[in-house]
Parts: C-alpha cells; structure tokens; sequence
C-alpha cells in the first residue's frame, strides 16, 4: 500500500474523513447506511429522499478530503496515513498535532486507541499505540539516536475551557503565556517512560477520569476535549525541548439546539464546546490558506495547542468520524462541512 508521508511533507495541514461501520443497535433498528467512499479522498452521502435526483445530490453531498477512509479500514490503515507521518516530522523537530473530530460515537475514541471503559475488554488498539511503538523504534534508529532525545507523556483534558490533568489526580492548571508568547500549562505532569506500554498505561490511567457527561446522543459521551503529548527532550542538563506530539481526542460535535436539557451545567457546557471548536477551525483554515494570522487566543484548546499553529514546521492532521447511519445524516453533514476545507 502507498505511504502517506508525501501529503504531509508537502503540506502542513491534512483533513481526512473516517466511516464506520453500522453497529448492532443501528443495524436491529434496519437503519440504513447512507455513506460510500468511492476512494481518492472522496466521499458521498446518499439522502434516500434525494436519491431520485442524482445531481442534485452530487453537487450538494460530495465532499472532498485529502483522504477518505471506509468502514473496512484498520485502525492502523488510518494511523499510516494519518499520525504516522507526522511522528516522523516530530523527529525533525516539527510541532505535530493529529485531531479526531465527530459527533459522540463517531468513533473518535475507538480510532485514537483510548477505549478503556470496562476494564479492556472493548479497548482498541490506535493511533496512540502505533505512535507510541513508533516513537520509540525512531529512538534508537541511527538516522536519530545521535539526537539523544527522551520522551516524556502527559495528558489532560480541557473542559469548560478549563485543563485539568489526567496523570495527576484531575488537578486544575492555568494556563500562562510567557514574554516569549509560549504557552505554559503551569505544572502540568510529565512521565518519562521508557516502552509504549508505559504510554498505554498512562493513558488507561488517565481515562478513567476523564469527565462524561449525559447527552440524547450517547449516555458516556464525552464532553471534554483529551490532549496526549508526547514531548522529545534533549538529554541536556536543561531538559531542553526538541518537538511536540499532540494527539487530541475532541468533545462531541453536536450542536446546541440538540442538547436535550434545560441544564444550565449542560447548556453551559455546549457552548464551550463550540466556541473551541469553531476557534479550532478557524486556525486550521488559516493554516491551510498560509495566513500569517493564527486567531488562536479564541479559545482554551488553541491557546494550549498554540505551538501547533505558530511557527513554520507545525504539522496537523484532522480526522472527521462520521457514523453511516441515516438517523446520523444531519450530523454527519454538519462534521464533513466542517472539516470541509473549501468553507
Ligand atoms: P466517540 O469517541 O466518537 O464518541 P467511540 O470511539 O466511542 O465514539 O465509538 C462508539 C462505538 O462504536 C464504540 O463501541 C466503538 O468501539 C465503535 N466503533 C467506532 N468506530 C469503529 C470502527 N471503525 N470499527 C468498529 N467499531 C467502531
Ligand atoms: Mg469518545
């Protein structure tokens, strides 16, 4: 199969689109698959309603993505042409950060790896895993050995635009921007770890408290966005930093007017959620146009992922989930509009 690092060489932004496959309850209530990739990043959205007029709905359903991933894919399918490249670009010193982006059960969560609930039984392995194993084959590779760097893990989660950290007991940080403009989360844990395994089981660790809140969607839903890093550091006396590997697994999608509740708490919730994502589509678009401004102080998530934006070798990668199902079809338009980089 071809190698994806080209696209990511090239270009500093990458949007990709992932369908997965009906599930058990979709498919017990006949719910019909509206979606087809036909291949070259392509992908199509069938509206039965529609289906009589075929150009109609190619002009108003087609979408185009940098690649576009069906529901036969693997999870290391996705990550070879996703994050793989950019870990590569973190061992030439580039800021990389890989997104996955949907609507709660999209399968966000599924293609990261990060599916700890219940003990194991259901996790997958992901995007953090293959980058993780990675990262350390690099380590010891002769084109980087030389570079003496060490990787170091933390992992929060950013909710109510507020970053609590995962490895240290949800502990609420502030975040600070220095007179050099960088942006520090103050006292943010960060674990030396030795083998991929250490990174799994930090990430496991940090997953059983991450906040879940209830929503028509989906009871476990996530309503916080989780941010992996995985920083190089020089084996100098300083620790100095080499790159940054962000891997972010978002809040949900939906949108307000769905959200159930008269819950000022929720209400609350969903319009932080849509404040960072939209701050978060407004800097991957003015990365992809080559604008010299980043509007990245809209938001907690973009302040905090400022290095990703800023600075000539940051590498991104978006990945929009979508679910194939019918009942889904509005909030699988509203996810490809959005990772849509003609908006
Ligand atoms: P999200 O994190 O976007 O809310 P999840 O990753 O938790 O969604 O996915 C919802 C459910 O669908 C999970 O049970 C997950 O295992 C399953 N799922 C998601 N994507 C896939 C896929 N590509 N193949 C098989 N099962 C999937
Ligand atoms: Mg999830």
């Amino acid at each position: 199969t071809q190698d994806c690092r080209s696209s990511v060489e090239t270009h500093r932004i990458c949007v990709c689109v992932r369908k997965r496959p009906l599930n058990k309850l979709e498919e017990t209530r006949k719910d019909i698959d509206v979606i087809s990739i036909p291949g070259n990043g392509s992908l199509l959205v069938h509206e039965p309603k529609q289906k009589v007029d075929l150009t109609k709905y190619l002009e108003n359903q087609a979408f185009q993505f940098d690649y576009s991933f069906d529901e036969t894919t693997t999870n290391e399918v996705v990550y070879r042409f996703t994050a793989k490249p950019l870990v590569y670009a973190a061992f030439e010193g580039s800021m990389a950060t890989c997104f996955a982006y949907g609507q709660t059960g999209s399968g966000k969560t599924h293609t990261m790896g990060g599916d700890f609930r219940g003990k194991n039984q259901n996790s997958s392995t992901g995007i953090y895993y293959f980058a993780a194993r990675d990262v350390f084959s690099l380590l010891s590779h002769r084109k980087y050995s030389h570079l003496n760097l060490s990787p170091y893990v933390s992992f929060f989660e950013i909710y109510n635009s507020k970053v609590y950290d995962l490895l240290n007991d949800k502990a609420k940080l502030r975040v600070l921007e220095d007179e050099r403009q960088q942006m520090q989360v103050v006292g943010l844990e960060e674990v030396f770890v030795s083998e991929a395994e250490d990174v799994i089981k930090l990430i496991e660790l940090g997953s059983a408290c991450r906040t879940s809140g209830q929503t028509s969607a989906n009871a476990n839903s996530s309503r916080s966005h989780a941010v992996l890093q995985i920083a190089l550091r020089r084996n100098d006396r300083a620790g100095t930093l080499y790159s940054k590997f962000s891997l972010v697994d978002l809040a949900g999608n939906e949108r307000g007017q769905d959200v159930n509740s008269n819950d000022r708490n929720t209400l609350n919730e969903t319009a932080e959620i849509n404040t960072s994502l939209l701050a978060l589509k407004e800097c991957i678009r003015s990365l992809g146009q080559n604008k010299d401004h980043i509007p990245f102080r809209m938001s907690t998530l973009t302040r905090v992922l400022r290095d990703s934006f800023i600075g000539e070798k940051s590498k991104t990668c978006m990945i929009a989930m979508v679910s194939p199902s019918m009942a889904s079809c509005d909030y699988t338009l509203n996810t490809l509009r959005y990772a849509d980089r003609g908006q």
